[in-house]
């Protein structure tokens, strides 16, 4: 067992991130270490625990469990009343440290269950699903959705520590892993060509989920999320690099109510529409638009936009825009590994490149 732990300095507090294979089995002495309490409670979903339940149960014995829902349509005030009322009728007090075991949507709700009872408790993430391993564990964002709109209501909730085991990636749906594996190709197109090349050149050893290759892909994406939140904790201007391809990607989740889309497909769409973008403005070599196409297209299918309009996604953009008082900030690419954020992307140019991808007119 190799342990790799990330420190991250919050403002509140600094937390480690430990990435590394079978460290589910050594939950107790982790999370104690980083001052978890003996009052312990997990929570996680039914089809997560069937097959890590037992693991973690051995690993904390002594800890009532409770399951809510995951899955997008789960991420709800309700699924969060459920973990508060849990903790209600087992008298869990202020000194209670809430486990979050399961993918973002575990880690998102109960992280604002954790962030909001009893004015906030201790938190630890036990992200089961790439993606929660590389992006949602980190950063203490947290939060559900509102019948308005994605995560709308939420707050920032540091953990006191994260423990990442790529072992528990094997059950993994593929589909769901490859979701996780766009956010880090994001990752080597906003800081890391070598974290980039990395996935290019080991893709049969990713999908065969070998423990050293995802330890390593894992551990340097961490860390480089762990770069920006620590300078700009509560996004006011470095944190919306992670938000490559975030632009035209939430529209078109909007736009298909989230369900047709893994979030991190509709990411891998969002970075090639904004690469046409920049390579289209000169700022973007055609080289390399042609390797993160080629990097996206090696991962498997996408499920098809045809049926989605130019004019629909870029009405959603526009309502984002609102939200965010006029200025739709674009992270650009301009090699791999190096972006710069732009707020004058026109109509035009929006238009032009959803429809290179495939977009309907
Ligand atoms: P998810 O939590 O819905 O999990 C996806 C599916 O995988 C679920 O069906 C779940 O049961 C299953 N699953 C999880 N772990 C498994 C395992 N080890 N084996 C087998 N099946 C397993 O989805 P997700 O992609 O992990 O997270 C998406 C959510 O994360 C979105 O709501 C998004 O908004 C949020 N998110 C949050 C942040 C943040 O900073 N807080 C960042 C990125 C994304």
């Amino acid at each position: 067992m190799k342990t790799d732990a990330i420190e991250i300095s919050a403002s509140s507090h600094t937390y480690p991130v430990h990435v590394g294979t079978g460290l589910i089995k050594q939950l107790k002495k982790l999370i104690g270490l980083a001052g978890a309490t003996d009052q312990r409670f997990i929570v996680s979903s039914t089809p997560v625990w069937r097959f890590h339940g037992p693991t973690v149960e051995k690993s904390l014995p002594q800890t009532e469990h409770l399951l809510i829902p995951d899955g997008e349509r789960s991420k709800t005030f309700q699924s969060v009343s459920r973990v508060y009322e849990t903790l209600i009728r087992t008298t869990a007090d202020r000194s209670v440290t809430i486990i979050a075991v399961g993918g973002g949507v575990i880690g998102d709700v109960v992280g604002f269950a954790a962030a909001t009872y009893l004015r906030g408790v201790k938190l630890v993430h036990v992200p089961t699903t790439l993606l929660a391993q590389v992006d949602s564990s980190i950063g203490g964002k947290v939060g559900v959705n509102h019948p308005l709109g994605k995560n709308l209501i939420g707050s920032f909730h540091q953990p006191i520590a994260v423990v990442s085991d790529p072992q528990v990636l094997n059950t993994l749906p593929r589909r769901e892993f490859r979701s996780g594996l766009y956010e880090i190709i994001k990752y080597g197109m906003i800081a890391d060509p070598k974290l980039f090349e990395c996935v290019r050149t080991n893709l049969s050893g990713i999908f065969d989920r070998s423990p050293k290759v995802l330890e390593s892909i894992i551990a340097t994406s961490c860390r480089i999320k762990a770069g920006v939140v620590e300078k700009d904790e509560q996004e006011h201007g470095l944190r919306r690099i992670l938000n490559f391809g975030h632009t035209a990607g939430h529209a078109i989740e909007a736009a298909t109510n989230y369900r047709r889309f893994r979030h991190g497909e509709a990411i891998a769409y969002g970075m090639l529409v904004v690469s046409n973008i920049a390579a289209k403005r000169g700022i973007f070599s055609e080289n390399d638009r042609a390797s993160l196409t080629e990097i996206i297209e090696n991962l498997g299918p996408l499920p098809s936009i045809r049926d989605l309009s130019a004019g629909m996604l870029l009405e959603i953009m526009k309502r984002d825009k609102k939200v965010s008082k006029g200025h739709l900030h674009v992270v650009m690419p301009t090699g791999i590994g190096t972006t710069k954020i732009v707020n004058d992307v026109t109509t035009r140019e929006w238009q032009r490149a959803l429809k290179t991808i495939g977009v309907g007119p």
